[in-house]
């Protein structure tokens, strides 16, 4: 089961690696953006790490509302509000529940994924942060449908993501900055697909 204890965990891990990739977030945001990602991302997390770490919540449903109310907060950048409402989506979704099942999780990552589809209006093969979220949630549903369990079935997502961030680099960018390139965006991989598989692969560490 996922509890609020994992997702503070996640939470530290994903802060520390967002940290740690913030320079190569920025520089895959310079050619097809405004050199911004990684800044955006670190200011983000490290907001809601503190924030959680002066209040923690008690529900995982909790942890994520939280953190997604500091990251619109505090990020400056489209990112934040898509990833806040990917959170906050996902974190209502689980209710108030002290522990919920991966089943469940799942379900509230597809309800989140939609608020953040709503909100950005983009779909599969725009070169967003969406190519690697819905691969992600895909496979972790084959996963969960195979009978695996919540770390395998994660690291499946977390593996999906990856594949889905380095595969938007041919693409040409249909929203956000990098489609004001057109054709230029291409070649380039997007640095938002590239956050959210490092969000996920945190996950999947923390799961382990
Ligand atoms: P900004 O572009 O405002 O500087 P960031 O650099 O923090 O914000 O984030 C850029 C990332 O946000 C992109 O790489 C892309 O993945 C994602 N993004 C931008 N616009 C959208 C959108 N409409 N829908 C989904 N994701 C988007
Ligand atoms: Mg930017
Ligand atoms: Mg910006």
């Amino acid at each position: 089961d996922i509890d609020a204890d994992l997702l503070r965990r996640w939470l530290d891990t994903a802060t520390s690696v967002i940290e740690r990739e913030a320079a190569r977030l920025t520089e895959l945001d310079s050619p097809i953006g405004d050199a911004d990602h990684g800044s955006n991302m670190r200011r983000g997390f490290l907001a809601a790490r503190t924030a959680i770490g002066q209040e923690p919540p008690d529900t995982p449903g909790g942890v994520l509302v939280a953190v997604g109310r500091q990251l619109i907060s505090t990020v400056g950048g489209a990112s934040g509000p898509l990833y806040g409402t990917l959170l906050r989506r996902t974190g209502k979704a689980l209710g108030d529940a002290p522990a919920v099942t991966a089943a469940q999780l799942r379900d509230g990552l597809k309800a989140g994924v939609e608020g953040l589809c709503q909100l950005g209006g983009a779909v599969p093969e725009d070169k967003t942060m969406v190519d690697a979220l819905v691969p992600a949630l895909d496979a972790f549903t084959a996963a969960l449908d195979a009978g695996d369990g919540t770390a395998v079935a994660l690291t499946a997502a977390a593996r999906a993501a990856e594949e889905g961030a380095v595969a938007t680099t041919p693409l040409r960018a249909r929203k956000g900055r990098a489609s004001y390139l057109g054709d230029r965006s291409i070649g380039h991989q997007d640095p938002g697909a590239t956050s959210a598989a490092l969000l996920l692969t945190a996950l999947a560490d923390t799961a382990r």
